[in-house]
Parts: structure tokens; sequence; C-alpha cells
């Protein structure tokens, strides 16, 4: 058995794909949080005003493409690029084919009216989405992954095809959060479909299991040789700009960005403003629970905890609160609906990605081996606080 341990400023396992806790035991995206501190954001604000004066347009057509969802980042993103930059951005966005929610009907549409812009759509094949929805979930427990994929790819594919140079996406995620890329931060996103969000598969995989060549063409990565011909210039906002998802949803909520209120409680979350679109999408990050033995909750204490939001034992509190195996029911509920599994045979997939090193199998039904796995972190913390005091 390997000991899981959480990092000392923001709870996060070392179960997490690529996340390194230092000797300190603090992860990389704590030690990112601290070295931003003393960046000059001035500085880098200016270097982005040069870059886009480097591509904007003179003769009124599209200089740079926006990849968005409707969120609250993407809100941020197209304020950045349209209303302090003046770029006159073309925004690109993939639709899942799940149920979506009103919140996210509106903030889709408000995207565009509030800043003013055009929005090209790719809605994906739903049948496609299913087939290879329920190989994912079967094979790697990561049942979005088609469209997962689809985001990173599209955005791409239609700046080659358009013309368009500048390609704006928001925050480096693997630099922010932890993750398998290195870690140095740079602006530019040209590795980005390496990160473990969207990982390539092998396409021969997809090919073994029945999905035809002419299927997968939308979710192929353009080559390095195309990239560079069609002079790409793919960038993280997040290194240009300080990055806050809370920041952002408040800039986002005045230009009228909708947080989710009462129409849905989720199970699990601390927040009600971030992945508000669509409601069958939830079961892939809850599947970070059995897999890596954390939720939403310790993604969002994480966050809050590094902008400063909340302090380390108010992020405990919450964690002890709402941290907890529970699937969101709307969400199982539309993720049936759409893969046509059982309840029973969802359980029965799920079950092979509980992590036998968090969890143990008692009655048909999986326990944390340790009950509150942060606390006891905390507990030996304050021990040697009181020691020290004690002197
Ligand atoms: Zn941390």
């Amino acid at each position: 058995m390997n000991k899981v341990r959480y990092c000392k400023n923001c709870f996060m396992p070392n179960t997490k794909p690529g996340l390194i806790l230092d000797e300190e035991g603090i992860c990389q995206a704590c030690r990112h949080a601290e070295e931003k501190k003393s960046i000059d954001y001035n500085k880098r604000f200016e270097e982005l005003k040069k870059l886009c004066n480097k591509y904007r347009s003179n003769n009124g057509s599209y200089d740079c493409i926006i990849a968005v969802s409707g969120g609250k980042d993407s809100h941020y993103q197209t304020y950045v690029m349209k209303e302090l930059m003046g770029m006159n951005p073309l925004l690109v966005s993939v639709s899942d084919p799940f149920t979506h929610t009103k919140t996210g009907r509106h903030n889709f549409q408000n995207i565009a009216d509030a800043f003013s812009c055009d929005i090209i759509t790719l809605n994906q094949n739903p049948d496609l989405v299913r087939r290879m929805m329920k190989i994912a979930f079967e094979e790697f427990g990561s049942p979005t992954w088609a469209i997962d994929r689809a985001i990173y790819v599209f955005p791409i594919k239609m700046a080659i095809k358009l013309g368009i140079k500048l390609v704006v996406y928001g925050e480096n995620v693997s630099y922010e959060y932890g993750g398998v890329l290195e870690n140095k931060e740079t602006y530019s996103a040209k590795d980005q479909i390496n990160n473990d969000v969207a990982k390539k598969i092998d396409f021969d995989f997809w090919l073994n299991k029945g999905i035809r060549q002419e299927e997968i063409n939308m979710l192929v990565y353009p080559t390095d040789k195309e990239i560079e011909k069609a002079e790409l210039e793919p960038i993280y906002l997040g290194y240009f700009v300080k990055w806050d998802g809370y920041k952002n949803y408040q800039i986002a909520k005045k230009y009228g960005f909708r947080s989710l209120g009462n129409e849905w409680i989720r199970e699990g979350f601390i927040e009600d403003y971030d992945q508000v679109d669509s409601y069958a999408y939830l079961v892939h990050p809850w599947l970070k629970y059995p897999k890596f033995g954390f939720g939403r909750a310790t993604d969002v204490v994480g966050y809050w905890i590094r902008g400063g939001k909340i302090t380390r034992k108010e992020g405990l509190e919450l964690l002890k609160k709402h941290e907890n195996s529970l699937v969101d029911t709307k969400a199982l509920e539309d993720f049936l609906n759409f893969t046509g599994y059982t309840v029973k045979e969802f359980w029965n997939i799920a079950d092979k990605f509980w992590n036998t090193d968090i969890f143990e199998k008692t009655d048909g039904l999986w326990y944390k081996k340790i009950n509150n796995p942060w606390e006891e972190d905390y507990i030996i913390n304050s021990i040697e606080e009181k020691a020290i005091t004690n002197l």
C-alpha cells in the first residue's frame, strides 16, 4: 500500500496524476501560487498588448479565436480580449450532447450578447459521443474524453481553416493546479493537448474498438507541421493576467453571467458557478473520487485557499461537511439517460476504479480506510504546535 499524503496547504492528495508534494509537504499548485505573488502582472499585461498589436486586424476581420464554453472563465477571457485589448474575437465552442441547464443556456447566449461577439459551435455527433463515452468509461473511467478532446482540438482546427493565428485559452491547468506537464510557466499553449485532461489515446485503440477513422477525424490534433505552417500562436491568458476563478466569476457576473442558484443544488459541490452548463458532464469529475480519493470540493477548497478567499482551517471545515462519495443524482440520471446504462450497470463498471490504497469494500460498499484523512494531518500539526507552545 502506498501512503496517501495531502498537501499541507490545500489538502490535495498525491494521488492526483502528476501532483508532487515537496519535502515540506506542499504541492506545485501552492508553490506556484506563492511564485505568482512576485510576478509583475503589469509588465505581463503590457506583453499581452504587444502580442495583440502584432495580430490586430486592420480590415475588420476576426483577429483571434477564443476557446469558450460560456462559463465564468470564458466570460473573463472575452472581457480581457474584447473590452481591454480591443480585439475582434471569434468565439469557438464545443457543445456536449447532454441535457443543458437553464443557467447554462442563458450564459452561452449571454457571452455572445454581452460582448457582441459571433460564436461558432461544434455540436458533437451524439451517437459517436455515446459510443466513445461508453468505451472510455469502461476502459479508463474517463467518460467525457471525446468531449474534452474536442474542446482542445476544434479551436485549433478552426484557426487553421479560417487563417486566424492567435488562439486564446484560459489557464494552464498543469501550472495552476499541478499536473503531468512540466511546470515551468509559459505563455504558449502549444503543448496543451498533452496535459492530462484529454491526453492522447492511441487512435488505433479507437479503431480496434469499432470507431471508424472518418468518425474521429474531428478529434485528431493537427500536426506540428500544420500548426507551424499556419503560423498559429496558441496562448494561455492565465500567463498574462493573474488567474483566479473566483475573481473571474465576479467580473463575469457584471456582464450578466449567472450562477445556478436554486436551479440545481449539487451534491458534493461547495459553489454554484463552475461547470454549470450540463448535468451528465459532472459524472466525469465525480470519478476522481473513486480513482484518486478526492472530489470537486477538494479542488475548490484548494482554489480558494490559494486565492486567499478562505483559510486552511475554513477549508477543512468545508471538506468535512461536503467531501463525500455521493454522485449527484441529477448528473447520474442524465448520464444514464444518455448512455443507456442501468443504475446497476453503472455501479458495476465504476466498481473497478476504486483505489484500494484509499478505499476498502465492506458488504458491497466502499469506505475510506481513514475517515478524515486531512484531519489526521491537521491534528498532527496542532499537536506539534501545542508542544512548541508548552516548551
Ligand atoms: Zn497545495
